[in-house]
């Protein structure tokens, strides 16, 4: 069965979607969107021979050769002009990784349109990023699932823009959508990333030369969490 997190990104894909899913594991999505979907087909990269491996024997398990293309390599690399992919899914690495194969990869995103990205970590650069190059960030989720906080971030070529220049900084951080509609799982991560944070600057301050720009910068950070924790 797969997982609520991996069902809540499979959820943002369109009827019909043509998508790279990077970094696929086991295919276990690509597997689960092309069986509900009959007009759904993917390719499912990955970096790593193991995973390689488990991902095509999956899809052979499924019988869905026909619809899911599995291939070894780097990121965006597994992409084909004739693929003519529209969507692509990165789920389930760090924002930073995500961040990397995207801008790596550039190029191979011409013929996309939307965007799934599931950051474990530093959803920030993923948002920044996607800002950058002109992605319009048009959804936003935040889930708990075994003890694990996720974010889900949905970026489009074409919406409008959740971004407020005074307070951009702080949307890159905390998310723009996940801002206006704070829910319960909102409140117990920044409850914790805020108590964490808090600690480091204590730290920070009792080093023997403190770094007092980078001081700074986590205090802004934590006054912004605290605003939103009220
Ligand atoms: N996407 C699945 C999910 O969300 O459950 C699997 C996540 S798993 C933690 C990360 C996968 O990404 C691993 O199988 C790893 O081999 C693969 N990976 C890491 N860096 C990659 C890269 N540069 N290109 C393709 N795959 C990569």
């Amino acid at each position: 069965k797969l997982s609520k997190r991996l069902i809540d990104v499979a959820n943002f894909l369109p009827t019909g979607a043509t998508f790279a899913d990077i970094g696929s594991d086991h295919a276990y999505l690509p597997c689960y969107v092309c069986s509900h979907d009959p007009t759904a087909t993917a390719i499912a990269g990955e970096v790593n021979q193991g995973p390689f491996d488990s991902a095509q024997a999956n899809v052979r398990l499924h019988g869905l050769a026909g619809r899911i293309t599995v291939r070894l390599g780097d990121g965006l690399d597994v992409v084909r002009e004739a693929d003519d992919i529209q969507q692509v899914v990165i789920a389930g690495m760090g924002g930073g990784l995500i961040k990397q194969i995207l801008s790596d990869g550039k190029d191979k995103l011409d013929t996309v349109n939307r965007m799934i990205l599931q950051p474990n970590v530093d959803a920030r650069k993923v948002r920044i990023w996607l800002h950058q190059e002109g992605f319009l960030l048009t959804e936003e989720r935040i889930m708990e699932e075994n003890g694990h906080i996720y974010e889900i971030l949905v970026a489009d070529r074409e919406g409008s823009d959740p971004y407020k220049d005074e307070i951009m900084d702080k949307q890159f951080l905390l998310g723009p959508y996940l801002l206006k509609d704070k829910s319960p799982v909102f409140y117990k991560k920044w409850r914790k990333e805020a108590d964490k944070l808090s600690l480091i600057i204590t730290q920070m301050e009792q080093a023997n030369n403190p770094d007092l720009k980078r001081i700074n910068q986590f205090k802004r950070e934590l006054i912004w969490m605290e605003e939103e924790l009220v």
